[in-house]
């Protein structure tokens, strides 16, 4: 295992760094900072994804065949590793990360001729229906239920947690088309049109007061069948090849970096920075940034070495999430009543025109609120505990 970056890595952050600083808008940098959901609304990150697509940037990770760069892991690490010091969006990924790879593996010429090029452009923005009331983790119980009708599916049911499906025009989608086996063998992968007759979205405003989940009702949608990915019934081995690039296709250290620096400038503009309790949570929290970031680095040599870094995706998710959390209780003991400000508008970047101090600490609350989702979502930290159980301890 080498830790250390070749020659040529280095002069690539350097390319990259220059490349950012020169394009990104300060608006951007700007609504960032402000943003508080777990994603950052997709308008954000358009006008970004279509400079990097004029670069050859757009998807990180896809090879070139596809529109992709063609890096390796590395390289792809110190994109996102300096994108997120700089504060840039991240547009669609549930497209370029989720559906895009699925497509490159399991789906026909025709679907991805259709599909990729436009979560390359920018053109399309997918969301994941997965989740529903009552399955979640156990997703395997999903009930929505597809009924083959000719040429078409005929879909009803519905979906929750559907994160941006309000601003997407495509979803990627598990429905249940056989009540025969085990549940896993009833289950289909299909892709759709938000515009279909039939769909009806209807918000769920989270708890820091963001407007990102949906849930979304499925009324005799008639689907083509030119959608599904995959063979009927076998969707389940598409879904999780797909979470595999869920849970461990993004390594943080860069956005964690980023969110721990500006607690620390928090901190020593209130003047906490000789609170020995406050400093106890620094150094707990920078010990374990330096120890996750030792850890993506050994699974990036795995990576690069073309080995499958397996079970340790989940430990990565559990950590990440949890030190994501420490940051931003830190951030809300040394905002201190500050905090107690709340502002109702959303995206804040868009609600206020106040000094930067003082729109800094207005995102604060909404964010450390929020943060509660990052060991929920793709598959909750439990969960994992139990992957890494079974699979690494062999209880
Ligand atoms: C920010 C965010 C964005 C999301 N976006 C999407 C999206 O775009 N599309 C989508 O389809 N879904 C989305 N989800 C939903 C997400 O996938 C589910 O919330 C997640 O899978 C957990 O399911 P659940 O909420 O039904 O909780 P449940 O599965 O009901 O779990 C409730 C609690 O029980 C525990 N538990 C459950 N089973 C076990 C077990 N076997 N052993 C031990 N403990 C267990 C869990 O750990 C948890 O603490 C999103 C969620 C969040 C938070």
């Amino acid at each position: 295992m080498d830790l250390n970056l070749a020659p040529e890595d280095v002069a690539f952050a350097e390319e990259v760094r220059t490349f950012i600083d020169a394009n990104l808008p300060d608006a951007t940098r700007r609504a960032m900072t402000l943003t508080t959901a777990f994603l950052n609304e997709p308008e954000l990150g358009y006008e970004w994804h279509k400079l990097l697509h004029k670069k050859g940037w757009s998807v990180p990770s896809w090879p070139d065949e596809w529109g992709g760069p063609g890096w390796t892991p590395v390289q792809k690490y110190i994109f996102d590793l300096e994108s997120a010091r700089a504060g840039a969006p991240v547009y669609n990924g549930q497209g370029s990360r989720m559906v895009g790879p699925v497509l490159m593996h399991f789906g026909t010429d025709e679907q991805k001729n259709k599909y990729l090029p436009s979560i390359c452009s920018g053109e399309d923005h997918w969301c994941q229906g997965y989740s529903e009331p009552g399955s979640g983790s156990d997703l395997a119980s999903l009930k929505t239920k597809a009924v083959a009708d000719g040429d078409d599916y005929i879909i009803n049911g519905q979906k929750i947690w559907t994160s941006f499906a309000h601003k997407s025009n495509c979803m990627f989608a598990l429905v249940r088309t056989s009540t025969e086996g085990k549940r896993q063998e009833g289950i289909t992968f299909i892709l759709l049109d938000m515009d279909l007759p039939g769909i009806t979205i209807r918000p769920i405003i989270g708890n820091g007061g963001d407007h990102e989940f949906n849930e979304v009702f499925f009324d005799d949608v008639r689907v083509p069948q030119s959608g599904r990915v995959g063979e009927e019934n076998k969707g389940w081995d598409v879904a999780k090849y797909l979470l595999e690039f869920e849970r461990g296709g993004a390594l943080v250290a860069g956005r964690v970096r980023a969110q721990f620096a500006k607690v620390v400038r928090l901190i020593r503009d209130r003047g906490l920075i000789d609170d020995a309790h406050i400093r106890i949570r620094m150094a707990e929290i920078g010990a374990d940034l330096d120890t996750m970031e030792m850890v993506d680095i050994r699974v990036l040599s795995d990576l690069q070495s073309g080995a499958n870094p397996g079970a340790i995706s989940s430990m990565l998710k559990m950590r990440w999430s949890s030190i994501r959390q420490e940051v931003s209780e830190l951030a809300l003991d040394a905002a201190g009543e500050d905090i107690l400000k709340w502002e109702p508008e959303r995206p804040l970047y868009d609600a206020l025109q106040l000094p930067p101090d003082e729109e800094e600490l207005l995102g604060i609350a909404p964010r450390y609120l929020n943060f509660r989702a990052y060991t929920i979502l793709g598959g909750t930290n439990e969960i994992q505990a139990e992957i890494l159980g079974k699979r690494v301890l062999g209880l």
